[in-house]
C-alpha cells in the first residue's frame, strides 16, 4: 500500500568514507566506509529508531545528517531540499531546524557555562531576539524539560546525569527545531532515568509537532519510542519495519541475532529461549570484500551470499530487508 504521509528527511544513496589515515599498515589510498549507500526516509512526526552494534555507522549515519560531517556522495533531502552538497552559509536555515542531543550530557555542555548561557547560545546564533525575549524563551523551555528557573545560575556539574540530559534537551528545543537526531541519547543513564527521559521526549515531542532519529546501539531501547525501525551492519542498512513487526517477526539473520541478545528478565523463560548467539569475526569495514557483509556471521549463507551483496527490497508491506532469503 502506497504511504501517503509526508517525508521530512529522505536520504538516497549516502556514502561517508573516512580517508585511513597514514598508518604502517595502510595501502594506497585506503577508505573506512562508515555509511555505504544507505537509503531510508523520516515521516513528518514519527520516531525512527536506528541500531546497530558499535562501529556499524550509525552515529556518523546521524552526524552526516545534520550535516556534522560532509558526505561523501548521496542526497540528504530535509523538507524537499538536498542539503548534501550545501555549504556553511547556505546550512545556516537548516542548522536551526535539525538539533542534535548527544549521548554524554557532561561532555556536550560546557563545563564554565550557565545553564541560562548554554541555552541562550544557539538562540543568539539562530535568532534576532532580544536579550529580554530570549530570556522567555528560555524559562519557557526549562518548564517543559521539568527544570526550574532558580537551574538558570547553575552550572552542568551541579546537576545530576539525568538533569543535564534534561539542559541538553532544552538546549536542542531553543530553536524551535522540526528535526532532532538524538544520538545514544539515554544509553549513559540509569534504567529508571531512561524511562522517565524516554516520557518526556515522547511528551515533548507530542506537543512541538518534532520528527526523531533515535540512535541506539539496542533493540531493547528503541522499542518504546519509535514507530519504525531501521538495523545497519557495517555501514548498511539491512531492515526496515515498523517497530512492532520487527519484534514479531525479524527477517534479517542479524536482526533475529539483535532480538535474542537482549537479556529476558524471567530465567525460566530464558532457559527455554532459543537464543542465536552471533558467531564470526567482524568483517573489516576497510576492505570489504564482495557479498553480503554479515556472511561471515550468518547461519544461513549460501554460494550467492559470497558473490552479490544484497539490496534493501519490500517483503512485506513497509518491512524491507537486504538479504538472499528473502
Ligand atoms: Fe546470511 Fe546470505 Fe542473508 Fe547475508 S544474504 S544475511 S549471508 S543469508
Amino acid at each position: 500500500m502506497a504511504e501517503t504521509r509526508e517525508k521530512l528527511v529522505d536520504v538516497k544513496n549516502l556514502k561517508k568514507y573516512f580517508p585511513l589515515k597514514n598508518s604502517m599498515f595502510k595501502k594506497g589510498n585506503q577508505v573506512v566506509k562508515a555509511v555505504d549507500d544507505v537509503s531510508f526516509h523520516i515521516y513528518k512526526g514519527e520516531t525512527f529508531g536506528l541500531v546497530g552494534e558499535s562501529g556499524c555507522g550509525k552515529s556518523t549515519l546521524g552526524r552526516t545528517l545534520n550535516r556534522l560531517y560532509d558526505p561523501t556522495a548521496g542526497e540528504i533531502c530535509f523538507d524537499g531540499n538536498d542539503i548534501a552538497s550545501l555549504n556553511n552559509k547556505q546550512l545556516q536555515p537548516y542548522r536551526k531546524r535539525i538539533q542534535m542531543i548527544f549521548q554524554d550530557p557532561y561532555s556536550s555542555l560546557n563545563p564554565y557555562m550557565t545553564v541560562e548561557e548554554i541555552i541562550d547560545e544557539p538562540l543568539e546564533i539562530h535568532t534576532r531576539l532580544s536579550k529580554g525575549e530570549r530570556k522567555k524563551i528560555i524559562l519557557d523551555i526549562l518548564e517543559k524539560v521539568g527544570l526550574k528557573k532558580e537551574d538558570m545560575e547553575k552550572f552542568p556539574h551541579e546537576f545530576s546525569g539525568g538533569q543535564r540530559q534534561r539542559i541538553g534537551i532544552a538546549r536542542a528545543l531553543s530553536t524551535n527545531p522540526d528535526f532532532i537526531i538524538c544520538d545514544e541519547a539515554i544509553s549513559a543513564l540509569d534504567v529508571s532515568i531512561q524511562a522517565q527521559v524516554i516520557n518526556m521526549l515522547e511528551d515533548l515531542q507530542k506537543e512541538l509537532n518534532l520528527t526523531y532519529l533515535f540512535v541506539a546501539h539496542d533493540l531493547s531501547m528503541v522499542r518504546h519510542i519509535s514507530d519504525r525501525i531501521g538495523v545497519m551492519y557495517l555501514g548498511k542498512m539491512v531492515e526496515i519495519s515498523k517497530s512492532d513487526e520487527l519484534y514479531a517477526k525479524p527477517l534479517h539473520p542479524y536482526t533475529q541475532a539483535l532480538l535474542s541478545a537482549i537479556p529476558i528478565p524471567d530465567p525460566i523463560k530464558a532457559q527455554n529461549s532459543k537464543r542465536e548467539i552471533i558467531t564470526g569475526e567482524l568483517p573489516s569495514p576497510i576492505e570489504m570484500e564482495k557479498g553480503c557483509r554479515f556472511r561471515a556471521r550468518c547461519p544461513f549463507a549460501k554460494p550467492i551470499c559470497a558473490e552479490v551483496d544484497p539490496t534493501l527490497k519490500e517483503v512485506e508491506d513497509g518491512h524491507f530487508v537486504a538479504c538472499h532469503l528473502y
